[in-house]
């Protein structure tokens, strides 16, 4: 069971947490006790990332308040939920912060934050949301016990980003959680962070707490992993975006993964695979209204007939154009192409070709001068900026070819950049102006939904 932020946000969120896992073991087998899974609370980690850019930068002064008033905020929610622990819970919060102010001091000196600081960072929020859980739930009378995350996830040193380890994260979770479980014991686990095999701190990337949730439940075979937020399921649209958009009751593995990757916040794009090698159920459900049914994710969900299941959107992507009228098909350009944003670890997304362009698309803009540079040696290449993609998702596309033409005409005279259709034919992706979002989305809803 993973809560996110929002459901962890305040002691009156906690309080509805610490319901809904008491409801849940109680409908158990045996009383089976779930793994918790906790991300900081709403907007700290938010305030982290700033805290270490305010060091990098060297405002000393201006990182140590931040620090202080998230210390409060801490100190405050962890004294509401806790009675007869809360004088040790205190204590560790300000203990945690006592070494994060040190660290950031020290950082800012340096005006130095490398990937590994910056996990160092990020991760006190999980740490100490984490211990206030455990302890709630021990104040509220069930046998709850608080496990350091980064004792058991094991992962890469690719800071920011790290990969688990999973054969050694699942040996170490069969080891120190599985016994909690089975004596009915409640075992709280910050996300999103873990530590390298020399015991550094790393974390997932952010939005991480629910890859942390799946790999937990993968490794212990768990029946169900429940992502716990603020919305009702997954729905047919970002609500930031389309107004009302619906619950999607069910869905498969793989569209899951095509709408987070997507952006479909709800889910961070690498929870689904833990879950897929074990074939584990995925819930997201709505920690304010725990009765609703949420949406349920499994391999073969099927949505009804001619429909699509969601729409997804990434905002603010890169289209580069790669145009080589000598070379573009002769063997081995592609390779090239590719080398060079391998080079500079730069994910590509869409990628379409013509008989003399290559275009794809890219988010991480940090490498973007020098992929050009190296394109440059061997083709013309430009790109782009303030681009977007829209895919619109559905195992109904593989055999319905009505889907696609709709599609196209609900988008009718916005102008599009590249249309892609891959191999999975479970999505169709579309890039256009990152200003033409709102209504193209809107329009591909109304035609669907
Ligand atoms: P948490 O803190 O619980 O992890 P997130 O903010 O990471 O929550 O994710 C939930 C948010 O994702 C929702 O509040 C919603 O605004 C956003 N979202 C974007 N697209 C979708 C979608 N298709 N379905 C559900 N939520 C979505
Ligand atoms: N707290 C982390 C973040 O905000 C991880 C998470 O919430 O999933 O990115
Ligand atoms: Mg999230």
């Amino acid at each position: 069971m993973k809560f996110g932020g929002t459901s962890v946000a305040d002691p009156d969120a906690i309080g509805r947490l610490v319901d809904i896992v008491r409801t849940q073991q109680a409908k158990a087998a045996g009383g089976a006790a779930p793994v918790v899974v906790v991300s900081a609370l709403a907007g700290v980690t938010d305030a982290l990332v700033t805290v270490a850019q305010l060091a990098e930068d060297g405002e000393s002064d201006r990182a140590a308040a931040a620090l202080q008033a998230l210390e409060e905020r801490d100190l405050a929610v962890a004294a509401a939920v806790t009675s007869e622990s809360r004088t040790r819970v205190l204590a560790e919060v300000r203990r945690e912060f006592q070494e994060l102010i040190g660290l950031v001091h020290a950082l800012a000196v340096l005006r130095e934050v490398s990937p590994r600081s910056r996990d160092a960072v990020h991760a006190v929020g999980e740490l100490v949301s984490s211990r206030m859980v455990a302890a709630a739930f021990a104040d509220a009378g069930l046998s709850s016990a608080w496990i350091d995350a980064r004792t058991v996830l094991i992962t890469d040193d690719e800071h920011n980003a790290a990969a688990p380890d999973m054969a050694e994260t699942c040996a170490r979770a069969r080891a120190r959680i599985a016994p909690e479980i089975a004596a009915g014991t409640i075992v709280v686990l910050g996300g999103f962070i873990g530590a390298t095999a020399n015991g550094v701190t790393s974390t997932l990337g952010r939005g991480g707490s629910d890859y942390s949730a799946a790999i937990f439940g993968a490794c212990l075979g768990m029946d169900e992993i429940q992502i716990w937020t603020d919305v009702d399921g997954m729905v047919t649209a970002d609500p930031r975006i389309v107004p009302r958009p619906r619950v999607v009751p069910q869905l498969s593995f793989a569209e899951a993964s095509e709408l987070a990757y997507f952006g479909a916040k709800v889910l961070h794009p690498s929870t689904i695979l833990p879950a897929v090698s074990k074939n584990i159920p995925v819930r997201i459900l709505n920690s304010r209204r725990p009765e609703n049914a949420g949406t349920r994710i499994t391999a073969d969900a099927m949505p009804d007939a001619g429909r699509l299941t969601a729409i997804a959107c990434k905002r603010d992507v890169t289209v580069i154009d790669i145009t080589s009228t000598r070379m573009l098909m002769a063997h081995g350009f592609l390779r090239r192409l590719f080398e060079v944003f391998e080079r500079f670890k730069t994910a590509v997304d869409v990628v379409t070709t013509s008989e003399v362009s290559v275009s794809v698309t890219v988010d991480d803009t940090r490498w973007l001068e020098a992929i050009l540079d190296n394109l440059h040696n061997f083709a013309e290449a430009g790109c782009e900026r303030e681009m977007a993609i829209i895919c619109a998702v559905g195992e109904n596309l593989r055999g319905d070819p009505t889907l696609f033409g709709r599609a196209v005409t609900a988008l009718d005279r916005i102008p599009l950049r590249l249309v892609s259709q891959a191999a999975s034919r479970r999505n169709i992706t579309f890039v256009l102006r990152d200003s033409d979002v709102p209504h193209a989305m809107m329009r591909l809803h109304e035609a669907f939904f």
